[in-house]
């Protein structure tokens, strides 16, 4: 709660919408025990006496009411009805948003509907409307707002519900048998909590602006009761002869709606740190490269055969102040038809790698602050970003780990594999389809015709996969960047998967960066295998090498802790501790604290990579087989 405060004052103006509302609602509670003269005495002689004179500090009004005391205890009325009416309105709205969303069907169209013919008039019409028919009345103004406002909150919410109602959280909480009703109030309401917030602070200004507007056409708080409303509509006749009487309750009303609205839109930024300044832009199509790199771009030989050659690559995630060194000085090739496995475990920076190649990690907050990606002779890191749009799919292509994700749900099949062919190529469509067609069956999909008219959720997710493959496919690329392609699949499908991966790559010469944190898939596919371990490759060099004589502790110690179906029983060692995170300067190998040879000079210095037995491995006592 104080976290919270704390977060909301930290945007100034926020601080200051808090100060000001907070002065304005001491003072309404304070109102009854002020020494004030009582608002509605009467006292004509003294009619229009202007602001700071002797008995009245703010002056008096046409009948010689005492405006200061007029002006408290409005304000006290003007408020509490407006909180009120905004409190009325946030309850039912929610409810009916949140039992709309998440019943649906019938009772969703029901209730949404009805809300719709509210929307449907405009919401001052409906609400003069409503106090007519009540009659004026500053608890029919109440009521009339709370009901115009009913439908933005009951939207909102809705919006909301409607998506968590399908989540597996709720689905879950029904399957074990609970009511709708403990689903409600104890699943869904938290989560929709914040947009019940954010609703109410951006509106509660609005409803007490609206339930002054009442009160100033008359319809509102009746004389000889003050407030801020009817005290402005009071003054307007006098308002070229005698200002002050409209002027004081005005800037009251100006006050209390800026200090809620400032204070609304800092409470909002913080429970939704996205819409904080800034972090909903539009994040960069490139990843941004440091300054310094496009100055001075690497000298790299050119002379070498690789289809990819990357070197000294470093990615940084630079947050405010604090800077995550997720990929550091990278460096490796892949050849034409060659198949490199990058192996590591969760969060060594394996995703960033692959995404930096093209310059696909989100910027802010990426950079990447050194190195050289070349394919055959173009350096794409400091290519603009045309060039790289050109490469994108094109010659580079992505497979990802959950297909259903990076598919579009609501297109089908035959439209997105098109689609990727047409966005790097001219022709007729019918040449695309026959295309797509063609490259269904090469992965293999049974009846091809069918799954192009297929939506992704129809089809399990082995065929997404191999979707996902087709699409890499499309434009006949000369490198694949693989993330994890089976990671979400049974054993059965992987094989599948990587069969067909397999074969590709023979038939089509296609290279392959092949990212698991699986050794097992490693050795079935990759020719080489590179380890990674936070940030930093560790072992480099021949698939079979890797796996049968790791040299790095880092690939011994993986080797030890993954299962080998077919080998008997095993006792597997994991891991103890935790990797480095990419916040601290590595002065150390970044292995020593969990590696079972560290010697005290691990700890001194940073640790070269260097070639063993045509093997690269980052480690000063690497593990020798006698
Ligand atoms: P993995 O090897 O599992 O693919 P990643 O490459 O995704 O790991 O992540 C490497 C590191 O980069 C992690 O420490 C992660 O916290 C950090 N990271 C990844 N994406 C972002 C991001 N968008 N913003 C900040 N940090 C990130
Ligand atoms: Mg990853």
């Amino acid at each position: 709660m104080i976290g919270f405060v704390k977060k909301v004052i930290r945007n100034r103006l926020a601080g200051l919408g808090l100060v000001v509302l907070f002065g304005i609602i001491l003072l309404a509670i304070l109102t009854p025990l002020l020494p004030l003269a009582p608002p509605n005495a009467i006292d004509t002689p003294n009619r229009f006496v202007l602001p700071f004179s002797d008995n009245a500090l703010l002056g008096t009004d046409h009948l010689g009411r005492d405006l200061l005391s007029r002006l408290l205890w409005g304000t006290q009325l003007s408020l509490a009805v407006g909180l009120a009416a905004a409190f009325i309105a946030g309850f039912f709205g929610a409810l009916l948003g949140i039992v709309a969303g998440y019943m649906g069907g019938r009772t969703d169209s029901l209730i949404m509907r009805s809300v719709d013919i509210l929307m449907a008039f405009p919401y001052i019409l409906l609400a003069l409307a409503i106090v007519a028919a009540l009659g004026p009345g500053l608890m029919n103004a109440l009521i009339a707002v709370a009901v115009v406002n009913i439908p933005f909150f009951a939207r909102n919410v809705r919006g909301v519900a409607v998506t968590l109602a399908q989540a597996d959280f709720i689905q879950s909480a029904r399957l074990s048998g609970r009511s709708d009703i403990s689903i409600l109030v104890f699943e869904l309401l938290p989560n929709v909590a914040s947009v019940i917030i954010i609703a109410f602070s951006t509106t509660v200004g609005w409803m007490i602006l609206e339930t002054a507007g009442l009160s100033f056409l008359g319809l509102g708080s009746q004389p000889p009761q003050a407030d801020l409303g009817s005290m402005l509509g009071e003054g307007r006749a006098a308002l070229i002869t005698n200002p002050h009487t409209s002027i004081i309750p005005g800037i009251m009303i100006f006050l209390i709606v800026m200090g809620i609205n400032l204070l609304g839109d800092g409470i909002r930024d913080a429970l939704d740190p996205r819409l904080a300044k800034g972090q909903l832009e539009k994040p960069s199509p490139l990843t941004r490269v440091s300054d310094g790199l496009i100055q001075s771009p690497p000298i790299v030989s050119t002379a070498s055969k690789a289809v990819m050659d990357v070197n000294h690559l470093s990615t940084n995630f630079e947050v405010s102040e604090v800077v995550n060194k997720a990929v550091r000085d990278v460096s490796f090739s892949i050849s034409s038809g060659e198949c490199l496995g990058l192996v590591g475990e969760s969060g060594s920076g394996k995703s960033v790698t692959a995404l930096s190649l093209t310059r696909l990690v989100a910027s802010p907050p990426g950079v990447v602050v050194s190195g050289s990606v070349r394919i055959s002779d173009q350096e794409l890191i400091s290519l603009p970003y045309e060039g790289i749009r050109a490469i994108r799919g094109r010659r580079v292509a992505y497979i990802f780990q959950d297909p259903l994700t990076s598919l579009h749900p609501l297109h089908r099949i035959g439209h997105q594999l098109t689609e990727a062919m047409s966005t790097h190529s001219r022709g007729a469509d019918s040449v695309f389809v026959e295309r797509a067609e063609n490259l269904l069956s090469e992965v293999r999909i049974p009846n091809p015709e069918r799954v192009m008219d297929a939506y992704p959720h129809e089809l399990s997710g082995g065929m997404r996969q191999r979707i996902g493959i087709a699409m890499a496919l499309a434009n006949d690329p000369d490198i694949i960047i693989a993330d994890e392609p089976t990671t979400a699949l049974d054993v059965t499908v992987q094989a599948q998967i990587l069969a067909i991966l397999n074969d590709l790559r023979q038939q089509r010469g296609l290279s392959i960066l092949f990212i698991s944190h699986d050794l097992n898939v490693m050795a079935q596919i990759c020719d080489r295998v590179a380890v990674m371990y936070a940030g930093e490759i560790v072992e480099m060099g021949r698939a079979s090498d890797i796996l049968e004589h790791p040299k790095h502790p880092y690939t011994a110690a993986l080797l030890a802790c993954s299962p080998q179906i077919g080998q008997g029983r095993q006792s597997l060692q994991p891991i103890t501790g935790m990797p480095p995170t990419g916040h601290e300067p590595l002065n150390a190998c970044a292995f020593a604290n969990r590696c079972s040879r560290v010697q005290p000079v691990c700890q001194q210095q940073p640790v070269e990579i260097i070639d063993m037995d045509s093997q690269l491995v980052r480690c000063l006592f690497p593990v020798v087989e006698s």
